[in-house]
């Protein structure tokens, strides 16, 4: 007669201290009394940034003298223009002139109104504001 089974081996002790975790957060005086919380009811709305904006460097597009402000002296003036012959005037005297120059008219498109460019400056500070090409 063997009692062949094993007891239990020595580690099987019951909860003798029944230890309670300690209170991670106790609640704070400040919730319960009551602070302000994330969700107030007035809530400022900030508006767009969409708002219209004042563009003030504004390329003159005209063949005539514009009125603007000028964005390097911030000074409002009519432009100054000033009539050069353009690329188009240069390439149509060089066409003409590998033609054959037959009517001897390579410089005329550097007379030829619409072959001009005009070009603004400013007329306080002389800063070069930009260009019409016709
Ligand atoms: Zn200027």
């Amino acid at each position: 007669m063997e009692k062949s089974w094993n007891p239990p081996p020595y580690g099987w002790q019951g909860n003798t201290h029944t230890t309670q975790p300690p209170p991670t957060a106790p609640p704070s005086y400040s919730q319960a009394v009551g602070g302000v919380g994330p969700s107030s009811p007035y809530t400022p709305q900030y508006p767009p940034s969409a708002g219209p904006q004042i563009v003030t460097t504004v390329v003159p597009v005209g063949p005539h003298p514009t009125h603007m402000i000028c964005p390097s002296c911030h000074a409002e003036i009519d432009t100054v223009t000033q009539t050069k012959p353009g690329l188009i005037a240069y390439v149509s005297g060089t066409v003409i002139c590998l033609v054959g120059c037959v009517f001897g008219c390579c410089l005329i498109p550097c007379c030829i109104d619409s072959c001009m460019d005009v070009h603004h400056k400013c007329a306080n500070c002389g800063a070069y504001l930009g260009r019409y090409r016709r």
